[in-house]
């Protein structure tokens, strides 16, 4: 049992026992042992009062985090989902009963009796029995395989669903969890379908315009999006698994298996059955101190109608939960407002929607970043006075943690709120970070712990990892959207405090990437789940997945689609091909060094009239063909492959080009053939995947016609060889490339690079550049010279076979994928419906087509879809 200040909440502190209590042991009966059951129990034994403590749960086992459910269709790892102090159940006062339900209560006897028949006798009742799943009127739509989604059970009932032979899935519900049971759906290997009744997704967190954004984000995982359909029943086969989805509108949708997430109902009848007033839309009606009009009977969580209101989030329990073990403990405390925000925890989606979204305050006004190339819609929603009433973040909400704090804290901001989102001319980030917030906000609200306490809590250094930092804190240990922003509170913390950062990949690896390469490479690690079982926790995140993903690729080169390595990719990498606004992807083949033939460029010029793609030749010397729907990928690729090329991985990190000038072969001033070197080049190290994108170049003399300089390795002609420069970078911060070594033959300068680009992507941190990753290390170019060129660490002949191994193993991922049906399966937008995407319009503009933006679709009534091919309308130029 922990009882250091670190973990005792301040109002459980506050109240601690009198002498009286102490004396006197009181029988606490807590119903439900959810998380806001266990949360109760956790706070009730650190409060140390001496209650005897009974807590009755159905569920066969311990309380387990609800909120990470999710992570168990990828590990079925129940020990992953464990809560903070499990060990408070082997405290002599208390007695966990799981698998036992209690139906009925006494309160003239102030008795509880349990399914089994057995009564236990309380002097205070807490319920803690949480919600059920609200499953809608649809007509045959109780039987199998039709699940809901709240419990381990029910997990494991869809997954023994699925494993039937299972191939589609729908959900009913386009909410938050809707989501989450859409993406467990895509996990679990089904072509997954959200069925919402309202015209947008998540319609109690967003307006239309994000919702919008945020379906871009859904569909490029490859879930498909229905709205305002309304469900009528399940058509169901002979053999009674369903069929189909039949809708009030009389059209249909395929599936085998349905999972209804279509809201929450409190598990209110013990109350109902015992007397105590429920809300008018259910749930125990309490105070704001939790308890009900029986002065022995209280209630939290979900199960809660607090003021008349039930929340469906972990947050509004936890504080429940610290106010009734206060007030059972002597001492007092009254829930504040709740805190509704909400983020969404799909892999690669960034959403998140708090305070008044939808800006519905008298004289709010609203600041808006829509920013279609990327997909971003941000709006923050501020009072006159510079207060931030609310925002929603769709597509990049890494300020969400920040902002949140501001908006709960009640400050103003302390900048234009654009610049908080968006960095003003010449700033390398928005004026915004952990240093800009007050020490009283409270930077977790599950477990209601302030900057100030997190500041406390890391001083000097005692705490260096954010493991450490949950546990003695508890942060971000309910909902967990705190969790960013409390790990940047620590390393400010730290850094100020001169003491060195933990670098940890992310939660779930306790590594460095670094570290992490070497443990895939020497151990011998072939997929994410033989590294997580061996040398994680948990079941990854959006960080370390794509991270590990490229470390597998780089070391073993296996298609990044096959089963095991799918799920961990980007959305690019899923799809090899790049997301665009409009939510269609574009086409990029390799074009070595930038040479192609006249045939070659009348394929790509037919495939483009053909798709009626956009085209444009890149800064990289390669012709970029947007516009692709991804059904329509696999074709164009096919064309493609047959005409010679292969993926350009424009996709992926990984080498992306060399670039040339014609060198000797045409120019009248060339010293060697930059061509030829840089077509070997790029032969060489495409498919390499790196922790961030790399290009580079050739040129054939020293006018550097090329601009190899400005490369991550860039090469230029001298009447000897070759100078090798490394280390540059063009983008948001130029760097000019170090030379590394001169008048290199070839064989010698294919041998160094081999050794240069190994090392790095040995070495260097996740999405870390050439150039960072150089600037990072102490011994700078000398140090640089002496392990590649010198061999100062004894590593470069396995560098060099490191590299052989990539060459050797190299495919063509497009050619690959073609040739595998399971593959090319994944490349379908609707799988049982050939309509093109309403969403998608166009004009034309210098002869060829671009999608509308969104003010044009007002001012254009006739506007072309990308139909199924070719576009028809023509509007513009
Ligand atoms: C997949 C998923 C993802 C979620 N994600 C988030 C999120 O990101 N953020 C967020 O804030 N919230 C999220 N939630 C909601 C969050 O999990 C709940 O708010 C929280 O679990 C509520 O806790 P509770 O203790 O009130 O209810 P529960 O955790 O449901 O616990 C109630 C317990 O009581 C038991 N019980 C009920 N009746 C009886 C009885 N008569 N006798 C004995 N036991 C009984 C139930 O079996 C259950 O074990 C998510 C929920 C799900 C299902
Ligand atoms: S870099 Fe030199 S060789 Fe290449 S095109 Fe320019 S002038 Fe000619």
């Amino acid at each position: 049992m922990k009882t250091s200040p670190a973990t005792t909440p301040p109002e459980t502190a506050g109240a601690r026992a009198t002498a009286a209590h102490r004396s006197s042991p009181r029988r606490v009966v807590v119903v439900g042992n959810g998380m806001v059951g266990h949360e109760l129990v956790r706070r009730l034994v650190a409060a140390d009062v001496g209650h005897r403590i009974v807590v009755f749960g159905d569920e066969p086992r311990p309380a387990y985090d609800r909120v990470r459910l999710s992570s168990y269709v990828a590990t079925r790892d129940v020990t992953a989902l464990a809560l903070a102090e499990p060990e408070v159940y082997e405290h002599p006062d208390v007695q966990l009963r799981s698998a036992s339900r209690v139906v009925a209560i006494d309160r003239d006897r102030q008795v509880v009796r349990t399914d089994q028949g057995a009564d236990e006798a309380y002097d205070e009742l807490v319920l803690a029995t949480g919600s059920r799943p609200f499953v809608p009127p649809v007509g045959d739509g109780d039987g199998p395989g039709c699940h809901v989604y709240r419990t381990i059970e029910d997990l494991d009932d869809l997954v023994a669903s699925v494993a039937s032979g299972a191939r589609r899935g729908v959900v009913i519900g386009g909410g938050l969890l809707g989501l989450e049971a859409a993406e467990a759906l895509r996990t679990l290997g089904l072509h997954t379908t959200v069925v919402e009744f309202a015209p947008h997704l998540m319609p109690a967190q967003l307006d239309a315009p994000a919702a919008a954004a945020l379906r871009r984000h859904v569909e490029a995982l490859g879930i498909e999006v229905r709205t305002e359909h309304a469900t009528k029943r399940v058509v169901r086969a002979a053999d009674g698994r369903p069929r189909a989805l039949e809708f009030a509108d009389g059209t249909t949708l395929d599936t085998d298996v349905v999972v209804y997430s279509a809201g929450i109902r409190p598990r209110d009848e013990l109350a109902r059955d015992c007397g105590l007033p429920v809300g008018e839309r259910g749930g125990v009606l309490v105070d704001r101190t939790c308890r009900t009009e029986d002065p022995h009977v209280w209630a939290v969580g979900e199960v809660a109608a607090v003021d008349g209101v039930t929340h469906g989030l972990v947050g509004p329990g936890y504080a429940q939960a610290r106010v009734v073990a206060a007030r059972l403990a002597g001492g007092d405390g009254e829930v504040p407002d709740a805190d509704l925000s909400t983020k969404l925890k799909l892999l690669g989606v960034d959403v998140a929607s708090f305070g008044d979204a939808k800006a519905t305050t008298p004289a709010a006004r609203c600041v808006v970043v829509d920013d279609p190339v990327a997909a971003v819609h941000q709006k923050l929603v501020v009072d006159d006075d510079g207060r931030l009433l609310g925002g929603i973040l769709v597509g990049d909400a890494d300020a969400y943690a920040v902002l949140h704090q501001f908006h709960l804290g009640g400050e103003p901001l302390p900048a234009a709120p654009i610049t908080l989102l968006q960095p003003a001319a010449g700033d390398a980030a928005p004026a915004l970070g952990p240093a800009a917030l007050p020490d009283s906000c409270t930077v977790c609200t599950c477990s209601n712990v302030t900057k100030g306490e997190v500041r406390a809590a890391t001083a000097g250094g005692r705490i260096t990892t954010l493991a450490q930092l949950k546990a003695a804190t508890n942060v971000g240990t309910g909902c967990g959207s705190c969790a960013t922003l409390c790990q940047r509170l620590m390393e400010h913390e730290l850094e100020a405090a001169g003491i060195e950062v933990d670098r940890s990949l992310c939660e779930h690896f306790p590594h460095t990437r670094q570290e992490l390469f070497d443990i895939v490479r020497t151990r011998r690690v072939r997929t994410f789940a033989e590294l997580l079982d061996g040398w994680g926790t948990g079941s990854g995140c959006a960080t370390c997945k794509p991270a590990v993903a490229s470390m597998l690729a780089t070391l073993w080169n296996e298609h990044v689609l096959d089963a095991a390595h799918a799920p961990l990719q980007d959305t690019n990498d899923r799809y090899l091909a790049n997301l665009q606004r409009d939510g269609t992807y574009s086409v990029v083949p390799r074009v070595p060094a930038g040479e192609i033939t006249p045939r070659q460029l009348i394929v790509l010029g037919e495939v483009a009239t053909e798709f009626d793609l956009y085209t444009k030749i890149t800064g990289g010397q390669r012709v970029d063909l947007f516009g692709a729907r991804l059904d329509q990928l696999p074709s164009i690729w096919q064309r493609l492959i047959d005409a010679g090329f292969e993926s350009g991985h424009a996709y992926g990190k990984a080498l992306r080009t060399v670039k040339s000038c014609v060198g000797t072969a045409w120019c009248r001033y060339g010293v060697q053939d930059s061509t030829a070197l840089a077509v070997q080049l790029e032969l060489r190290y495409r498919g390499l995947r790196s922790p961030h994108k790399l290009k580079s170049a050739v040129s054939g003399c020293s006018r550097e016609c090329a601009e190899a300089q400005s490369k991550d390795f860039g090469v230029i002609a001298t009447e000897k060889g070759w100078n090798l420069y490394v280390c540059g970078n063009g983008g948001m911060r130029p760097r000019h490339a170090d030379l590394l070594a001169e008048d290199l033959d070839t064989p010698t300068l294919v041998r160094v690079l081999d050794r240069f680009l190994m090392f790095y992507v040995r070495t260097a941190d996740k999405l870390e550049r050439t150039s960072t990753w150089f600037e990072r290390r102490e011994g700078g170019m000398e140090e640089l010279r002496a392990i590649l060129l010198d061999d100062s660490l004894g590593i470069c002949d396995e560098l060099e076979a490191a590299m052989a191994d990539h060459v050797a193993s190299y495919t063509d991922e497009w050619a690959a994928t073609l040739a595998d049906p399971q593959k090319v399966a994944r490349f379908r937008h609707f799988v049982n419906d050939d309509t093109p995407d309403p969403d998608l319009a166009y004009v034309r503009e210098r002869g060829q087509r671009r999608p509308v933006f969104d003010h044009e679709r007002e001012l254009l009534p006739v506007l072309a879809t990308s139909g199924t091919g070719r576009s028809d309308g023509q509007v513009g130029g």
